[in-house]
């Protein structure tokens, strides 16, 4: 006789709003291709204000883990156990892990940027990077990147929220040795000569608003610098499209995507995904 074993493993996303978190889209394909047929990604809409509420549920169900999406990735912070030394110069969880009720928070945004970068042969190591934006994605890649070694960051933000900007400075100047420029983003910015790497870590070209790309000259960028997209949906943004046409080479944010849910899925799992599967799914789910 078949063992009978019913028990769901449980991992999911708590966002508000959730609906058109895709995580689910891409977690159930690796678990369904690695034979987890037991494993459950579920998208969860948490209201702000009910984090603590439902991180306690997660203890009681015995969870796996949780990713948490905006706007709960600062929040997530005061119910854990231990925090990722990454995670906490980020400032922001985006992945916890249950170890049998201790929660473990990590951030694999930054991480599953860093495997993108390495998988397209760049390494961070002494090279100047322009970071377009100041917010979660950015700040979790500056931290990667200057833990990585970079030798500059350059970040630039809309001057509307620049506390946000500066609060991001002080923890990398504070904390790592890579040298740090803050620059107020008014009218089109230029790149500056010498730059090795671009990123466009804001929101700017994310669906549905596909035809916006960030305001910048995109003639001032040099042959050779390597152009970097946060925007998992569309892959392929107007950004993207700029850097393409000038021949230069550039990855999506669909990779970083993957990336981070694979890593999310091995912490959980301690199995490593077949990612083209992920890829593969994706696509298919935003075609
Ligand atoms: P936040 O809202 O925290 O940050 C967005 C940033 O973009 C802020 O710095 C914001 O500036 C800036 N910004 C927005 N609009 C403009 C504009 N018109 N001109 C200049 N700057 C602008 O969002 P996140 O950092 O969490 O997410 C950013 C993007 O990254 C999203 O599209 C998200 O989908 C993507 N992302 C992708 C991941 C992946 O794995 N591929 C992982 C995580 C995020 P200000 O604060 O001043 O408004």
């Amino acid at each position: 006789m078949k063992e009978q074993n019913y028990l769901d493993n449980l991992v999911g996303v708590f966002g508000h709003p959730a609906a058109e978190n895709p995580g689910v889209v891409i977690q159930e394909a690796a678990f369904r291709d690695l034979g987890l047929e037991r494993w459950h990604f579920l998208t969860i809409d948490v209201d702000p204000g009910k984090l603590g509420d439902a991180i306690l549920g997660l203890k009681a169900m015995k969870f796996r883990g949780i990713n948490c999406t905006i706007p709960h990735k600062i929040e997530a912070l005061k119910y854990i156990d231990k925090v990722a030394a990454s995670a906490k110069l980020i400032g922001a969880v985006n992945t916890i892990i249950n170890d049998d009720g201790v929660l473990t928070g990590e951030n694999t945004d930054g991480q599953g940027f860093m495997i993108a970068l390495e998988n397209a042969g760049v390494a961070a190591k002494d090279k100047n990077v322009v970071v377009l934006g100041a917010g979660g994605a950015a700040r979790a890649i500056c931290v990667e990147l200057a833990l990585a070694r970079a030798r500059r960051l350059t970040i630039v933000n809309i001057p509307k929220d620049m506390a946000l900007g500066e609060s991001l400075v002080k923890i990398l100047k504070d904390n790592t040795a890579v040298a740090v420029d803050y620059v107020p983003w008014v009218g089109k910015y230029n790149i500056p000569a010498g730059t090795d790497i671009l990123v466009n870590a804001t929101s700017i070209g994310l669906y549905p608003n596909v035809d916006d790309k960030p305001d910048i000259d995109y003639d001032s960028i040099a042959e050779g610098t390597y152009v970097q997209d946060v925007i998992p949906n569309p892959a392929f943004t107007p950004f993207l499209r700029e850097a393409d046409k000038r021949g230069l080479r550039w990855q999506s944010g669909m990779q970083m995507l993957v990336n981070q849910a694979a890593l999310n899925i091995t912490m959980w799992t301690g199995l490593k995904p077949d990612k083209d599967v992920m890829i593969k799914a994706f696509e298919e789910a935003m075609s």
